[in-house]
């Protein structure tokens, strides 16, 4: 072994979902089955390739300005970073420095322990119950920060604002961040407690709902002291992070409150039905508040289900993690991506 392969940092990264070359029907990494606004459309068909010559706006202030109509608070409130992954990442490393463990769930998004690695954050994880629930008296202990997915991922359950408040009241001294990457679908924000406490952080991203997974948009809304700090760290590592196309298309998907609300309402549509299909068919379902469905079945091994789909060409996401194990996520597409789905599970069932 070389000497200076003891000074190389080891990480186990992250793994996101397959992203096949080629045709299938892909129902693996929660995108939106539908295009984005005809606004982003129009905004790339126009777009002068000149732009690219020069630098961004280091400060993103046409998007930030537009994210920050929509939820009525001031331009400062708001960051954005290279997808919700990214602004978490900055979170991270600008908030959670105490030296304390940081708490999340055990079940939740998998990247928290990456983050917490790499950046050599204590953490420790908190059970969900049974159900998969979350209860904030479980995170009323001594921590160096909060941080859970609500709805979560990848159960697609929604805990009540109430929940996110209790959490708030006992643990003000330290960043309490809600990842709220699918909380369009159905759940219950918490951008509404920002005024309240200025140790918030509501993270929400344009992946999901906005059509946007390719254009790597996040956000985050919070106190100006928080988002201060965050662009701190952010022009301490990389002042442009949001290129020029990710800029101007943001704004049109952002404006389009009418084709944002229509297309939730098609998924929402879709995901009722398909949950009432699954159950049917002998799957037990969380009740999802999310672009997925979250489900395991009463008497066939998930990960068989998952290995048949895929020879048919239908991607889904099976997570080898106990208490998961025998559950697969299922990302809303449309009625006709839904439609062969089914037909390919009724023949697997067989
Ligand atoms: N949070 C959760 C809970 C997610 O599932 C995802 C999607 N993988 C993200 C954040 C990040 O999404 P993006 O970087 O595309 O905004």
């Amino acid at each position: 072994m070389k000497a200076w392969e003891n000074n190389i940092r080891q990480v186990v990264p992250y793994v996101p979902g397959e992203q096949p070359r080629r045709p299938v029907i892909k129902l693996n990494t929660n995108e939106n089955p539908y295009p984005p606004a005809p606004g982003v459309q129009a905004a790339v068909r126009e777009m002068d390739p000149d732009c690219l010559r020069l630098y961004p706006d280091p400060d993103c202030t046409g998007l930030c300005t537009e994210i920050a109509a929509v939820y009525g608070v001031e331009k400062e409130n708001v960051f954005v970073g290279v997808g919700s992954d990214d602004v978490l990442a900055t979170a991270f490393l600008t908030f959670f420095n105490s030296g304390k463990p940081v708490l999340f769930p055990d079940i939740t998004y998998s990247f928290y322990r990456v983050w917490a690695d790499v950046y050599r954050i204590p953490y420790e994880t908190v059970p969900v119950d049974k159900d998969f629930r979350l209860h904030a008296e479980d995170y009323y202990k001594e921590n160096g920060g909060v941080i859970f997915a609500n709805p979560n991922a990848p159960t697609a359950i929604c805990e009540p604002l109430s929940f996110v408040e209790d959490i708030l009241e006992h643990n003000r001294d330290v960043i309490v961040i809600a990842d709220e990457a699918y909380v369009d679908f159905g759940g219950e924000s918490a951008v509404s407690l920002l005024d309240k406490y200025d140790n918030l952080l509501v993270v929400q991203t344009f992946s999901k709902s906005r059509s946007m997974a390719g254009s790597r948009i996040g956000y985050a809304l919070g106190g100006q002291a928080l988002i201060r700090s965050m662009e701190n760290v952010k022009f301490s590592i990389n002042s442009y992070t949001m290129n020029q196309y990710s800029l101007k298309t943001g704004v049109e998907a952002i404006r389009d409150r009418q084709y944002f609300e229509d297309t939730l309402a098609k998924i929402i549509r879709t995901r009722e039905t398909s949950k009432k299909r699954l159950e049917e068919m002998g799957f037990f379902c969380t009740d999802s508040k999310t672009n997925f469905l979250f489900v395991s079945h009463k008497s066939r091994n998930a990960k068989e289900i998952f290995e048949a789909l895929k020879e048919r060409d239908i991607y889904v996401r099976y997570f080898n993690t106990p208490g998961i194990d025998n559950y697969l996520r299922i990302t809303v597409g449309t009625d006709e991506e839904m439609d062969i789905f089914f037909r390919a599970v009724e023949e697997i069932l067989k």
